[in-house]
């Protein structure tokens, strides 16, 4: 029996765990959860999670009053990480961190630390960190990752002679802006861009899919996780997030990884270590009328695009500021304190402007990066 950690349980891939465990994973018990405040969303899970034993709720008003009310469940009451503390338990085999955004780092290299298995849905980590994550990964513990397009390539990889490959196609859906004209961005509202046309996922990552932050990210995962050049991956438009990636051939034929959009397929394949396992996943059927449309990637939509990927070129800590301002413009974004041009300008601005990046990378520089990049976006927007 696989003993499950959770880290980020009330989110879009925290509450897909959930029910794909309940409903389908037999052999894997949730024993210990995280989140970090919205105590509502998990007290409505609770009969899904028979045998949860410990909980971390990072907010520690919220973690108190849901100790006050669950005296059978040992809730962790501290000011420290919940989740790095959780991880640093013996008693667990596999991690699913599905937090979003830096505050998943920390606890990914701490559940490799551990030796245990990390299902990575938490792509900052590697992100900010895929250095220290690769070298860590040399010494202990495993990583499956749980993002659909790198599943698809693992997949895809499988079935493949690598010195035959030409190049590998990660597809995008084109984000919730993708019919909209460059000059109409200017208008567009939050509730518009919150709008995803395939996937239903959290507020980050959608804004990212917007502006395509969140296909730069995938680039760099991609280049870790299968030590493939970034030069050497193209992206591709599939409007209907069917084909989760692709691989083109010496020989111009191409091997595609067509599914349904639904994320339980590649949490299931992370928790199952890389084998497919039968689930009540939504379906592709070819058999019904079943589309596949592509377009072109439009780089004069997407500029945030190419800063993500000069970025990560520079090397250092310089992903970790990027990531951090991201994250904090959404934010003001997201309160509608910034609009969706401004967002971006100013994302292009801090970036190409205020950048702090540390040529030794370790831990306390990664993290050190990322708070002096956020202090920066609150001294420039507050
Ligand atoms: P979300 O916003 O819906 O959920 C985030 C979760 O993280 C919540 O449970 C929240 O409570 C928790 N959290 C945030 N900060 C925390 C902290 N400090 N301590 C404990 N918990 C904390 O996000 P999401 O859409 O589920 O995405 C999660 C991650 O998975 C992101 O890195 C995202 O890029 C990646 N991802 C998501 C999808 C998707 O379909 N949603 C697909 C691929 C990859
Ligand atoms: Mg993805």
């Amino acid at each position: 029996m696989e003993r499950v950690l959770l880290l980020g349980c009330t989110g879009s891939i925290g509450l897909q765990t959930i029910d794909l465990v309940y409903e389908a994973e037999k052999d894997f018990h949730i024993v210990y959860v995280t989140l970090f405040s919205n105590i509502d969303i998990l007290e409505k899970e609770l009969h899904k999670l028979p045998y949860l034993e410990k909980v971390g709720i990072q907010n520690p008003l919220k973690a108190q009053e849901f100790a006050d009310k669950h005296p059978e469940l040992q809730v962790i009451l501290t000011t420290d990480d919940v989740n790095v503390v959780l991880a640093g338990d013996e008693n667990y085999s596999k991690a699913v961190n599905a937090i979003t955004g830096a505050a998943g780092f920390s606890v990914s290299m701490k559940v490799l630390e551990m030796d245990k298995d990390l299902c990575l849905a938490n792509k900052e980590s590697l992100v900010i960190g895929g250095q220290l994550i690769k070298e860590q990964l040399k010494k202990s513990g495993r990583l499956f990752p749980i993002d659909s397009e790198h599943v698809a390539l693992a997949k895809l990889f499988k079935n493949a002679n690598r010195d035959e490959i030409k190049r590998v196609i990660i597809t995008a859906s084109g984000g919730s802006l993708r019919d909209t004209p460059v000059e109409e961005y200017k208008n567009v509202t939050l509730e518009k861009v919150l709008k995803h046309p395939t996937w239903n996922m959290g507020v980050r990552i959608t804004v990212d899919s917007a502006t395509m932050v969140n296909k730069g990210f995938e680039f760099i995962e991609a280049c870790y996780l299968y030590d493939w050049p970034i030069e050497n991956i193209s992206p591709l438009i599939n409007d209907e997030s069917r084909i989760h990636s692709a691989l083109e051939f010496k020989d111009n034929s191409y091997l595609f990884e067509v599914g349904p959009s639904d994320m339980k397929v590649p949490i299931s394949y992370a928790l199952n270590e890389t084998r497919r396992v039968e689930a009540n996943y939504k379906s592709v059927d070819f058999d019904k009328k079943c589309s596949l449309n592509f377009r072109k990637f439009d780089y004069d939509k997407y500029p945030l695009f190419n800063l993500v990927l000069e970025t990560f070129k520079r090397g250092g800590t310089a992903m970790a500021f990027l990531n951090a301002v991201d994250e904090e413009a959404i934010k003001y974004f997201a309160e509608k304190k910034l609009t969706y041009t401004e967002m971006i300008e100013f994302i292009k601005f801090m970036v190409k402007e205020e950048l702090v990046t540390f040529d030794k990378v370790d831990k306390g520089t990664i993290l050190l990066t990322d708070q002096m990049a956020r202090k920066l976006v609150h001294a420039e927007l507050d």
